[in-house]
């Protein structure tokens, strides 16, 4: 169905995607069919299902799959359990996943999805049962050809294994080993890959290495903080320390911690390990208030939990020279064109956060080809795809004379214009 603007925005994310479409199609002058091509989601599956809690009630849940475009190659995307999670913020999500898996130059569409739930708020063996039902729900939407789901906000391999194992046990005995990627991101014993769990972080890092190389700058003894302290979060600050750069604040949903000498970045991590996964209670770090993030002294922002956190309430106080995006969508438009004008760089989140999904596509043709893979080989694939996307978004914005964030659209517009531009529409 057409996509609707006017459509309830609980978390805005739509209208940020598209606006950042709209300009870049401008700019490149997209063809006008293409342009309504990409303006629309190609499908979206809104299941109900019913899961036994463990005091033998019955609740109810809403999970979305929105598809948006597989012009490259099957749909490719997370699943996200948060309470945000709404048909709108899975069109936004997909919609990002195509200009990302484009601009890295990978044979995927883009597709988002998820569950809108707190996940805090059910045991292990209750998200086990919902995320099963869900997979159930979902049926044939998904399979490794087709779309192919992995971990996001609040999923992990664990929920991946689950999901695998619930989809690949509906197929024949002999067909199992066919479907178990259907997802990826998956636990090591269950045909996972080895480096996928820090890849994104660790792509994040690549892209700040290229960024301090373009800008001629040393990332040793720069200052950082970091939003979100989960899988992208915490890989981040992991390789950031050891280029030797310091940690001086973290923040998530349950606390905002600062250390102007520093914190202990795998210290912390543990922490949170043993701590419903929040960073509250650490105790090598002050606890400031929320609001004072954003504007904390530091050479380095790295947004990695939600969607429109930098807006044009914060952006004004924003120090850093650099906000690297790992999060999807954490910049607004309007927090954009000040951070523009003040001279703040800004490594777009279809950039800086592809090591994930570069990663999974690692994962995919490893278990495709029924191989295993070493981790230090993974690395080098994942440095080498974020290295040559960075250069050329670097290079496609000088050419247009505009900044990183439509030079990324424009390189992934591009390859999705040319392919439709051979292919022509059916019929
Ligand atoms: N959820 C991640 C992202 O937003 C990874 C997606 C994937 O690996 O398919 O890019």
């Amino acid at each position: 169905m057409e996509v609707k603007a006017q459509e309830k925005k609980k978390t805005g994310m739509y209208e940020n995607v598209m606006n950042q479409f709209n300009h870049a199609a401008d700019l490149m002058n997209l063809d006008k069919g293409i342009r309504k091509i990409l303006s629309s989601t190609n499908s979206e599956i809104v299941v109900h299902f019913p899961v036994k809690m463990d005091d033998g009630s019955i609740e109810t849940f809403t999970g979305y799959r929105v598809q948006h475009n597989n012009a490259l190659g099957p749909y490719k995307g997370g699943l996200r359990y948060h309470p945000t999670v709404d048909i709108d913020a899975a069109r936004a999500l997909a919609i990002w996943m195509t200009w990302k898996t484009a601009l890295a130059g990978l044979p995927f569409g883009g597709a988002k999805g998820g569950i809108e739930i707190d996940p805090k708020k059910y045991s292990m063996n209750e998200l086990e049962r919902i995320s099963r039902r869900f997979t159930f729900a979902l049926g044939d939407n998904i399979g490794p050809d087709l779309d192919i789901p992995a971990p996001d906000v609040n999923t992990n391999a664990q929920i991946m294994a689950w999901i695998s194992d619930t989809f690949a046990s509906q197929k024949s005995p002999s067909n199992r080993f066919n479907n178990l990627h259907v997802v990826t991101g998956k636990p090591m014993g269950s045909g996972g890959l080895e480096g996928r769990d820090r890849a994104t972080g660790f792509g994040v890092v690549a892209t700040i290495k290229s960024w301090a190389k373009v800008r001629g700058v040393d990332l040793k003894g720069m200052k950082y903080i970091v939003q979100g302290y989960g899988n992208v979060g915490y890989w981040t600050a992991h390789f950031l320390n050891q280029l030797g750069a310091i940690m001086v604040a973290a923040q998530d949903a349950s606390a905002t911690l600062y250390n102007e000498k520093g914190i202990d970045v795998e210290a912390l991590y543990q922490h949170s390990l043993g701590y419903k996964n929040q960073i509250e209670g650490f105790d090598g770090a002050e606890v400031i208030d929320s609001e004072k993030f954003f504007g904390l002294d530091c050479d380095i922002i790295v947004p990695a939990a939600l969607g429109n956190q930098i807006t044009k309430d914060n952006a004004h106080d924003i120090k850093a020279k650099l906000i690297a995006e790992g999060a999807n969508g954490p910049t607004d438009t309007d927090a954009e064109a000040i951070l523009l004008e003040r001279g703040v760089d800004v490594i777009p989140d279809i950039l800086c956060n592809s090591g994930g999904v570069i990663g999974s596509y690692y994962e995919w043709l490893q278990n495709k080809r029924s191989e295993i893979w070493k981790l230090d080989q993974v690395l080098d694939m994942i440095h080498d795809k974020v290295s040559i996307a960075f250069d050329k978004v670097v290079e496609t914005s000088k050419e247009y004379d505009t900044h990183w964030r439509n030079g990324a659209y424009l390189v992934a517009l591009k390859r999705l214009e040319q392919t439709y531009k051979e292919r022509g529409v059916f019929p």
